[in-house]
């Protein structure tokens, strides 16, 4: 792919999008020529360096302008600390002089759900700090905000919907310590004209229906020998008829597809029992070959997206176990896409926004109101106010954190961080790391041989999400769906969904109403090692500016759905990026029970704190969930509680 001034032209990529902040980005980015077959390796050495110039364009409105995904400032930072810069103790530090009880570092689901049940659990008396090297709190648990034809219209960058949990457990005390409303979910967005009427979905993982049958379309394009491309509507529906799939491949993703196991799965009663350990020694994609009797290439095809967008990465790497995570790990209430999910209209940055809401009542206006913390604006200025039981510091990376003198002895933490392009430090009697693994084994200076063998261990891959904010979406409407699948290109799907109407400014909606379009955007490459597929996606990511993957999306969009009307050009309103680099752990068989009769690595550092420090990042849990988020930060907090701060 080229860039070429006049193509550029017709696909809008010199348009203004949304508002004049995006020239900045991509007026500049557009003249730059882009990669086009990616070529690896060589890329891999290349990011280290770091992003490629223009490599940031749009960002959104409101509270996370500035602020989606990983900033070249965040990169930039940690990428300092992996490399090396901080290895030694700066000889210039300034030195705040504060003494917290507790100090977190990282703010995203977990480490503000580890703030949380520190002010609950602590005591009137003792103090936490939280720290966080974005703009905004959140993690991936953030959101990105459009302003569309007078609509404010908002986006999950990342973490997306949750459910509702069973009465008197552990997350109905923590969603009601928050202050969520459950009420406020009785009301999504109703439809507003034409007929006839879709039913949406709540989330973008959900697909719509249209008269009782799926409203999606799969989309074949040059890959598949169509050029203009073939659409098929409700096509499990119609049992792949008419796709381009040989006979054998549809029936194989047929059985994937409608659960027709050929011999019997492998169901475990509890965690730990033979029949997990069992699937724990298998990858998932061994256990799909033997249960539903499909090849490897069909599994890789029809389910490495899916995977991914759950870990990361593709079956060919993840542990069998992770069949049955989430389903039953954390069971809930229901978990259907009719009933059950639930989303607040930017995704689960709500919930954030709600922790921090009840930390710090002044960081944002009015009462707890679920309406009232997700659209007032957050007071910046109040998150780190002396006096105050908790603080939140952002734009501030930890470098090092270590405890002062012998650990074992020692009866404090040091926490150093660079805020502004100075160093600081503070001391702390605890600290939680909570900003994930792939940082924290950098920061725990003094880490001891099985922790720090432990991390090893661990493998991360990047995600990214694409929030394209449309005009109308009667592009879709006229193909007779309101989701998409496809098999080549960016992304693989996309989903038009309905808002819960606390969050919006209408409560309807409808094909001739802006609308925002989250395509998810995975890096798997099944067959290579699963370090190796993290390390190609980082440089992925790394190496392509705004304008190379602008420039895809809408030569996509005008390629699939022009044909129904649509142009990049007139309909495309805004366009965001959510580049993660370590947004999913990828466990490996034995992740959860270990290999060979010796303990899985993770339990090195979910068994107890480190001296003064626990652990609490989620991606411990092996399955990137909140829910888990809340469960391990409760661990670390209770651990602190229970052994060290007596
Ligand atoms: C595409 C995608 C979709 C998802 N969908 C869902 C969903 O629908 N529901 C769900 O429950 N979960 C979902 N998740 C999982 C999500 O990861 C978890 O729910 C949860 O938000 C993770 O929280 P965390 O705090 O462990 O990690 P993170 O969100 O990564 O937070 C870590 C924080 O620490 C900060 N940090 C890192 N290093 C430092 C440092 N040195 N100094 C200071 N700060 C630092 C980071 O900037 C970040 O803010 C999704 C994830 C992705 C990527």
């Amino acid at each position: 792919m080229t860039a070429c001034p006049y193509s550029d032209k017709l696909l809008g990529l010199t348009e203004p999008i949304s508002r004049r902040d995006f020239l900045d980005g991509v007026l500049i980015a557009s003249a730059g020529a882009v990669a086009g077959a990616v070529c690896p390796f060589p890329l891999v050495a290349q990011s280290a360096a770091g992003p490629v110039p223009e490599w940031s364009g749009y960002t959104g409105e409101g509270d996370y302008k500035d602020s989606a995904g990983n900033t070249e400032a965040v990169l930039r930072d940690a990428h300092a600390v992996r490399d090396g810069k901080f290895d030694r103790a700066p000889a210039k530090i300034i030195e705040t002089g504060e003494l917290f009880d507790c100090v977190v570092v990282g703010g995203g689901m977990a480490g503000l759900s580890a703030g949380l049940f520190f002010h609950q659990q602590a005591g009137e008396k003792r103090t936490c700090l939280i720290l966080d090297n974005a703009k905004i709190f959140g993690g991936v648990a953030k959101r990105n905000e459009f302003l569309v034809d007078g609509h404010r219209l908002y986006a999950p960058q990342a973490s997306v919907h949750f459910q509702p949990p069973y009465p008197n457990s552990f997350l109905e005390t923590v969603y009601e310590s928050m202050g969520l409303d459950w009420e406020a979910f009785k009301s999504y967005q109703k439809w507003q004209g034409p007929s006839p009427e879709f039913w949406l979905p709540r989330s973008p993982y959900g697909v719509g229906k249209l008269n009782g049958k799926d409203a999606l379309g799969f989309y074949f394009g040059a890959k598949y020998g169509h050029k203009p491309g073939l659409w098929i509507t409700d096509p499990w529906g119609k049992n792949l008829e008419g796709t381009p799939f040989s006979d054998a491949t549809r029936k194989e993703m047929l059985a994937l597809m409608k659960d027709k196991p050929v011999v019997s799965p492998l169901v475990y009663d509890y965690p730990g029992d033979p029949i997990s350990r069992e699937l724990d020694g298998m990858t998932l994609e061994d256990y799909f070959i033997r249960t539903f009797d499909v090849s490897r290439d069909t599994v890789r095809l029809f389910m490495t997206s899916e995977c991914a967008s759950g870990f990361g990465l593709g079956p060919d790497v993840l542990s069998g176990f992770l069949q049955y995570e989430w389903s039953k790990t954390i069971p809930t209430v229901d978990d259907s896409m009719e009933s059950g999910i639930q989303m607040f209209p930017g995704g689960n940055s709500g919930m954030a926004r709600l922790m921090v809401k009840t930390m710090i009542p002044a960081a944002i206006d009015g009462a707890r109101s679920m309406e009232g913390v997700w659209k007032s604006p957050l007071n910046f200025g109040a998150l780190d106010q002396p006096g105050q039981r908790v603080r939140l510091r952002l734009e501030s990376t930890a470098f090092r954190v270590e405890h002062v003198g012998q650990q074992g002895k020692s009866e404090l933490v040091s926490i150093s961080y660079t805020k502004g392009g100075e160093l600081y430090q503070v001391k702390a009697k605890t600290a939680v790391m909570a900003g994930g693994g792939w940082i924290t084994k950098h920061l725990v200076r003094d880490l001891d041989e099985s922790r720090r063998t432990s991390y090893e261990t661990f493998n991360y891959s990047p995600y990214m999400t694409a929030n394209v904010a449309v005009r109308n979406w009667r592009f879709l409407y006229k193909l007779g769906i309101s989701s998409a699948a496809w098999f080549e290109g960016f992304s693989r799907s996309i989903n038009v969904r309905r808002s819960a109407t606390f969050g919006v400014d209408t409560d309807v909606v409808g094909p001739d109403l802006p609308t925002v379009l989250t395509f998810f955007v995975d890096f798997a490459k099944p067959g290579l090692p699963a370090r190796v597929q993290g390390q190609m996606g980082r440089a992925e990511i790394l190496s392509t500016p705004f304008s190379g993957y602008e420039r895809q999306i809408r030569e996509q969009m005008n390629e699939m759905f022009g044909p129904s009307g649509f142009d990049a050009k007139r309909d495309i309103a805004g366009i965001v990026l959510n580049r993660f680099g370590h947004a999913f752990i990828n466990p490996p068989p034995g992740f959860f029970f270990g290999l060979n009769g010796k303990p899985a690595p993770r339990e090195a550092l979910r068994g107890g704190p480190f001296g003064r420090i626990a652990f609490s990042h989620c991606d411990l849990a092996g399955a990137m969930d909140h829910r888990n988020a809340f469960i391990e930060s409760h661990r670390a907090i209770s651990q602190l509680l229970d052994s060290v701060l007596t």
